[in-house]
C-alpha cells in the first residue's frame, strides 16, 4: 500500500516545492480555501473521525470547535516537540515531507480562521526550524502564504519558534508559555487552549502527524479516511519502533493493525532470538505490558487502536512501541524511565517535583542491589501518592512503567544487602 503520511518513502526529493506540487501538493489547502467554508473543512475533520496522534486521542475537529467565533485573533500551534522517548515520527515527516505537514497547518488556520500560526519545536530540531523557514520561505514566494490567498480574503503566515529541549513543553500549555517567552511550566486548567490560549487568545495546538493527515481528508473526504484503521480509529498511524527488535524504525499502518504485524512482520521479531518479555506502547509514559508463555499469543495478536491497547493493561499513546526482551530486568528498566522523568520535572507542584526526586532513589537503591523490603514498598507508595496528584500528565506519566513493572514482575525486584 502505498504510504498516505510517509509518501516520501514511495516520492523521491519530495521535500523540494515543485516535486510536491507535481505531486497533488496544496490543491487540498486551495480546495479548502477556494470552495469550502472553515465550518465545512471542521465538519469534514469531524466525521473523518480523525484523533489526535500527539498521544491524546481526541478528536481533532471536535478539538477545532471549541475555539470561540466571537473573541480573536485566533491561532494555531503545530506541537513539533516530540520528546516522548522512543517516539521519532514527526522528525521524519518534517524532514522528508515537510510541505505536507504545512499544507496541513494552513488548512487547519484557515478552518479556525486563523492568520498567523506557529510550529514549535524542541531546540534539538535546530536543523529541522531552519529547513521548515526554507519551506516556509518557498510557499511564501509561490503564493501558498502571504495575503489575499487564491484571490481570497484569507491571509496566512507561518513562523516556527525553537524551545530548550524541555519535554515538559511538549504539555501544550508549557508549549504556549515558552513561545510567549516564559519559563516553560504548565498552565492551570481552565481555563482551556481553546478560549484563553497563546497571547490570552482562541488557540488550537495539533501535533504534527494529526496535520499532516488534513491535505488527505480535505482531498478524499471523511470517507475516503475512513476507508483505513477501525470505526473508532480511523486512519493510518506512524509507529515508531524500537528496543529489542531486528528492524527499528518508523513504520505506518492502519490503525488496528496487531503487535504481531509490527514487531514480528515490520521489525523482523526479536533481536538475537530471544524472548518477548514487555511492551511500551507509548515509550517511556507507558505501563509496561507483560509478555510471557502464558499470553504471548493474546499480546501480539491485540489490535492497537486508541481502545484495544487498554485490553492488555496499557494505552496506545503517541505509538512510540518499545521493545523489551528478557535479557532486561524492570528494575533496571524503571531506573531509566524515573532519571528520565526526575530530570525533565519542571518543578511546579510538589508531588511531581518531590515524588520523582523520591522515586529516584529508591529505584537506584533497588538496582544496585542495596533495597530493603521496605524500599520497595516505599517505592509503590511514593508513585501511588504522585499519581492523580499533580498539575499535569508528566506527573502521572512518570509512574506508569514503576506501578505496572512492581505489579506485573513481582521476581524483578529483590531485596539486598542494605
Ligand atoms: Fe511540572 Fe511535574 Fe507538576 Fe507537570 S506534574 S507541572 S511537570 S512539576
Amino acid at each position: 500500500m502505498a504510504h498516505l503520511l510517509l509518501r516520501h518513502r514511495d516520492i523521491p526529493n519530495l521535500d523540494q516545492l515543485d516535486v510536491y506540487v507535481k505531486n497533488g501538493g496544496f490543491e487540498a489547502f486551495k480546495k479548502a480555501v477556494t470552495a469550502m467554508q472553515p465550518d465545512a473543512v471542521t465538519e469534514e475533520v469531524k466525521a473523518s473521525g480523525l484523533r489526535g496522534r500527539g498521544g491524546a486521542g481526541f478528536p481533532t475537529g471536535v478539538k477545532w470547535s471549541f475555539i470561540p467565533k466571537n473573541i480573536t485573533p485566533h491561532y494555531v500551534v503545530a506541537n513539533a516537540d516530540e520528546s516522548e522517548p522512543g517516539t521519532f515520527k514527526d522528525r521524519e515527516i518534517m524532514d522528508f515531507n515537510p510541505y505536507q505537514f504545512l499544507e496541513g497547518l494552513a488548512i487547519a488556520s484557515y478552518a479556525v480562521q486563523a492568520n498567523l500560526s506557529f510550529v514549535y519545536l524542541r531546540g534539538e530540531f535546530y536543523y529541522l526550524a531552519k529547513k521548515l523557514d526554507a519551506c516556509i520561505a518557498e510557499m511564501e514566494k509561490a503564493g501558498y502564504l502571504g495575503d489575499n490567498l487564491f484571490g481570497t480574503g484569507f491571509s496566512l503566515r507561518l513562523r516556527t519558534h525553537l524551545g530548550a529541549g524541555a519535554y515538559i513543553c511538549g504539555e501544550e500549555t508549557a508549549l504556549l508559555e515558552s513561545i510567549e517567552g516564559k519559563r516553560g511550566q504548565p498552565r492551570v486548567r481552565p481555563p482551556f487552549p481553546a478560549v484563553v490560549g497563546l497571547y490570552s487568545k482562541p488557540t488550537v495546538i495539533n501535533n504534527v502527524e494529526t496535520l499532516a493527515n488534513l491535505p488527505y481528508i480535505v482531498t478524499n473526504g471523511a470517507a475516503g479516511f475512513r476507508k483505513f484503521g477501525t470505526d473508532k480509529s480511523p486512519g493510518v498511524k506512524i509507529f515508531s519502533l524500537s528496543g529489542n527488535v531486528n528492524k527499528p524504525g518508523n513504520y505506518e499502518l492502519p490503525l488496528g493493525a496487531t503487535f504481531r504485524e509490527l514487531i514480528m512482520g515490520c521489525g523482523g521479531g526479536i533481536s538475537d532470538g530471544r524472548k518477548l518479555k514487555g511492551i511500551m506502547p507509548a515509550g517511556a509514559s507507558s505501563s509496561i505490558i507483560r509478555v510471557d508463555d502464558t499470553n504471548l499469543d493474546k499480546v501480539l495478536d491485540t489490535t492497537m487502536d486508541y481502545e484495544n491497547v487498554q485490553s492488555v493493561g496499557s494505552l496506545l499513546g503517541s505509538a512510540s512501541v518499545i521493545i523489551i526482551d528478557d535479557s532486561h530486568s524492570m528494575d533496571w528498566v524503571i531506573n531509566k524511565t524515573v532519571h528520565f522523568f526526575k530530570h525533565e520535572s519542571c518543578g511546579k507542584c510538589t508531588p511531581c517535583r518531590d515524588g520523582n526526586y523520591w522515586m529516584l532513589h529508591l529505584v537506584e537503591r533497588i538496582h544496585e542491589g542495596h533495597a530493603s523490603a521496605g524500599d520497595i514498598q516505599l517505592l509503590k507508595t511514593v508513585a501511588n501518592q504522585v499519581n492523580g496528584k499533580c498539575l499535569c500528565a508528566l506527573g502521572d506519566f512518570s509512574t506508569m512503567a514503576v506501578t505496572s513493572a512492581l505489579e506485573r514482575f513481582p521476581e524483578d525486584f529483590h531485596v539486598g544487602q542494605a
